[in-house]
């Protein structure tokens, strides 16, 4: 089976960079057979490098091309088609990026997309959450062309090794003229800390909190663990935090080593976002909060004692 894994990129100060979840799409990709990675953009010279060191991709394959730059779903989804057509799986990340990209190229290819695989039980059968995470599904694709998004939390990271490739640089064929869509501007959240679907420790707050003022009581914790910060949707809604801070049905899918739920009540939608952490700690001052039904380790008490006290343990750590 050939194997189209498309290539998620990010802009960095030094150019654009491979996005590490793509590394966990490869590593679904070679469940189904032998990989191409595909990036598509303009100024690809970190990214190719990145690439070719990824462990067990057969050929990278690069449209770099001026008009590439910052370029959207409606135009990549075209030239996506073209390449297509040669391989049995097509597959990238359930990231924004891919689910913007996923319906139009299903549409192109009239084929029926697989969206959110966690599991890879045959070339056809394929696993994915459904009811906010309630229950798995085991479908099957009976199309010529196999079209995925992955989730990177079910999928572990392809490390590099074995010797570099070689970029193949492929021609465009589709114009960039007729776009119905043009790329007007972006603002991102700038962060010192490890991306919220990468991070080894998450810790998030939710409506318990309060406030603005009080949420930022978890950011020592977060220094001390090397966390990224999460929220419920009633901390972003209430304003705590901004809205990409969000985990659950409705934001972002984590699975770190370790979750700390502050201040959150476990509704199912939370829930769907953050169970396939490895460790789940929940401070709650109610005994019945349903999260407690799901974490490893719960703290019933008041989160203003506790996470005070556990900054000052933590600093203490730190010191000894
Ligand atoms: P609450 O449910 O109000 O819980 C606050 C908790 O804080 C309580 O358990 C309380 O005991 C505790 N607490 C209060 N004060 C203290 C204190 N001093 N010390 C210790 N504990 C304290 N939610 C998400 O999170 N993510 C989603 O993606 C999402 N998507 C949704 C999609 C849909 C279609 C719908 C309908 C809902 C969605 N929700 C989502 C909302 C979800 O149903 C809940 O409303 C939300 O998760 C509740 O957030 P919370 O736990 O912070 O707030």
């Amino acid at each position: 089976m050939n194997v189209l894994v498309i290539g998620e990129l990010s802009e960095t100060s030094s150019g654009l960079v491979l996005n590490p979840a793509t590394r966990h799409a490869v590593t679904a990709g070679l469940l189904c057979g032998v990989v191409d990675l595909l990036m598509i953009g303009a100024g690809l010279a970190i990214a190719g490098e990145q690439a070719a060191r990824i462990d067990g991709v057969q050929r990278v394959l690069a449209m770099d091309d001026g008009d590439f730059t910052r370029p959207s779903p409606e135009l990549l989804a075209p030239l996506l088609a073209q390449q297509a057509a040669e391989y049995s799986h097509v597959i990238m990340t359930a990231t924004a990026f891919g689910k913007n990209l996923l319906p139009r190229l299903a549409a192109l290819l009239d084929v029926q997309p697989v969206s959110d695989v966690i599991a890879i039980d045959a070339l056809d059968v394929f696993q994915r959450p459904i009811y906010a995470g309630n229950a798995i599904a085991t479908v099957q694709s009976t199309d010529k062309i196999k079209l995925l998004t992955v989730r990177a939390t079910a999928f572990a990271a392809a490390p590099d090794g074995g010797p570099d490739r070689i970029v193949v640089n492929i021609a465009k064929s589709v114009t960039a003229s007729g776009r119905s869509s043009r790329f007007v501007g972006q603002e991102m959240t700038i962060s010192t800390r490890p991306a919220l679907t990468a991070a080894r420790v998450v810790v998030s707050g939710g409506r318990g909190l309060g406030s603005r003022e009080n949420f930022a009581m978890l950011e020592p914790i977060a220094d001390y663990l090397g966390a990224a910060i999460g929220a419920s949707r009633a901390a972003v809604d209430a304003g705590f935090v901004p809205n990409d801070y969000q985990v659950g049905q409705t934001g972002k899918v984590v699975a770190p080593e370790l979750y700390i739920a502050v201040g959150i009540s476990g509704a199912i939608q939370h829930l769907a976002g953050m169970k396939g952490s490895r460790v789940i700690v929940a401070i709650n001052k109610d005994v019945d909060a349903p999260i407690f039904q799901i974490a490893d380790y719960g703290l019933v008490g008041d989160l203003f004692e506790i996470i005070p006290e556990l900054a000052r343990e933590l600093a203490q750590e730190e010191t000894r």
